[in-house]
């Protein structure tokens, strides 16, 4: 080996540190428990500060047991049902160290990351009951999954110039439930469509209007837009409610429009069991679908997937290959696909490893289990706060999603200060995370239960801890 290389002049170091580390680290795991979020302190950012030289390194294992991992986002503990965030698998660390030694580039070429890929997004596509041409791109989550989706429905409806010159004059028009995830509307900004051109259509019963949907896409055809697209919602990020995607799908071949389903997490209902999931029916019947594995699929950040029913279509929206990425029949450069045809990166890591190592190791069931089991706890939690009498439900869970006022004879001003301030409580406190959403008008607590670790006994103690601070 070269003198002038970056490997470790003392591999033997480097291999005792290495394994201290891993010990470290797996302990840490193991006690997701104890460690709930705390604040990070106020002389972090001199602690992280980049050195003139490297010889601040002598002590860096110890640094990094003491300023780096402590400071975690909190997700990994078993209270936390905040936003909606992923807990992360003991496989993460392991397929971590796999992905880290292989260093694939999985834009292109011929190499076994990318069959791996392949695999998963296989795998993905049965589940989500696609046809044979389905064929999809990890990305970073489902917001990038989003506008590579929408890209896709662009060139369908404008054929392919639109890549060389843009959308000129045209006034595509979109259509969503009100409530559709911010994701949407970054997307069609991005794009250039325009987020006013973003219809948003009023829900009945907790699902976009389907005859107001219809009417709408009518007024703007009429008025001489294009509408283009509708987004389904699997999961909808305030109360975890579901879209008619049979309805949708219906009237998305009557008017030609796509059907693209944000499924970010709602998505995975299509393993759970029981009733839980019929609410993803339909899903099949999409032109694109968004989803992510670092929420619900529990791997670890970041891991999302776009899917197009038919592969060749999201081709058409990103294929470039310059001279020097051309394939070639043997060698490095030979293998079809190459993903960076599929989406925006080139370089690109081996995200499909977590997904793939998770479910060799756990089996499908397990993630089956898990998933139903949230939302049976979300259910759970239901009850916790109906039994008490000055709680209330913002409305019945019909997923993972809870969301409920510690006290619902307040007026809404004050139901939402308290709210906040039992949230942020607890928070600080380390008890739980929930955070917040407004519902009618008024601030509530919000639980996206994703998380693998949570028990009935921590729903229950939780749901003691927001009444005793409501009482305060
Ligand atoms: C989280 C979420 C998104 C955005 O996904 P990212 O992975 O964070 O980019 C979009 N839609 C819904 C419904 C979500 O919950």
């Amino acid at each position: 080996m070269s003198d002038h290389s970056l490997d470790p002049k003392d591999w033997d170091r480097y291999r005792a540190e290495a394994h201290d580390l891993l010990d470290h680290c797996i302990d840490l795991m193991r006690r997701a428990d104890e460690r709930p979020w705390q604040h990070v302190p106020d002389d972090i950012q001199d602690r992280y500060a980049i050195g003139p030289d490297g010889s601040r390194q002598a002590d860096l294992m110890a640094r990094i047991k003491n300023d780096v991992l402590p400071y975690h986002a909190g997700n990994t503990h078993p209270k936390y049902w905040g936003w909606v965030q992923g807990t992360g698998l003991a496989t993460d660390v392991t397929a971590g160290m796999v992905a880290a030694v292989m260093n694939s580039n999985c834009g292109g070429r011929n190499h076994g990351a990318n069959y791996m890929e392949r695999a998963v997004i296989d795998w993905t596509c049965r589940k989500m009951g696609l046809p044979e041409t389905a064929f999809g791109v990890f990305v970073t989550g489902t917001s990038q999954a989003t506008l590579q989706a929408f890209a896709a429905a662009r060139v369908k409806v404008m054929g392919p110039g639109v890549r060389a010159v843009g959308q000129g004059e045209a006034r595509l028009t979109a259509y969503a439930a009100a409530g559709v995830h911010n994701a949407t509307k970054k997307a069609l900004e991005v794009l250039g469509v325009g987020s006013a051109n973003l219809r948003l259509v009023p829900l009945i019963d907790g699902q976009m209007d389907l005859q107001k949907l219809r009417n709408m896409i009518e007024v703007d055809r009429a008025d001489g837009a294009t509408p283009f697209l509708i987004v389904g919602t699997a999961g909808s990020v305030d109360l975890g409610l579901f879209d008619d995607f049979h309805g949708l799908a219906d009237i998305a071949r009557e008017t030609g429009l796509w059907l693209h389903i944000d499924g970010a997490f709602g998505a995975w209902t299509r393993i759970a069991e029981g009733a839980y999931r019929d609410l993803s029916d339909g899903i099949e019947r999409a032109d694109s679908i968004a989803l992510d594995f670092h929420k619900w699929m529990y791997v670890g950040y970041d891991c999302g997937l776009c899917l197009v029913r038919d592969g060749a279509e999201l081709r058409a929206a990103f294929t470039a290959r310059p001279v020097y990425l051309d394939g070639k029949e043997r060698g490095v450069a030979s293998g079809e696909p190459w993903f960076c045809d599929y989406g925006v990166d080139l370089s690109r890591g081996n995200r499909a490893i977590k997904v793939w190592m998770a479910l060799e190791t756990l089996g499908e069931v397990a993630f089956s289990k898990a998933i139903t089991r949230n939302c049976d706890l979300a259910k759970m939690m239901a009850a916790e706060v109906e039994a008490r009498p000055e709680m209330g439900l913002a409305r019945v869970p019909v997923s993972n999603v809870c969301v409920f006022t510690a006290n619902a004879s307040l007026p809404a001003e004050e139901q939402s200060a308290l709210n906040v301030r039992i949230a942020v409580d607890l928070q600080e406190s380390g008890e739980a995370v929930f955070s917040t959403t407004v519902v009618d008008g008024t601030e509530m607590l919000r639980a996206a239960i994703v998380n693998h670790r949570t028990t009935e006994a921590h729903i229950r103690e939780a749901i003691a801890a927001v009444a005793r601070l409501a009482s305060d």
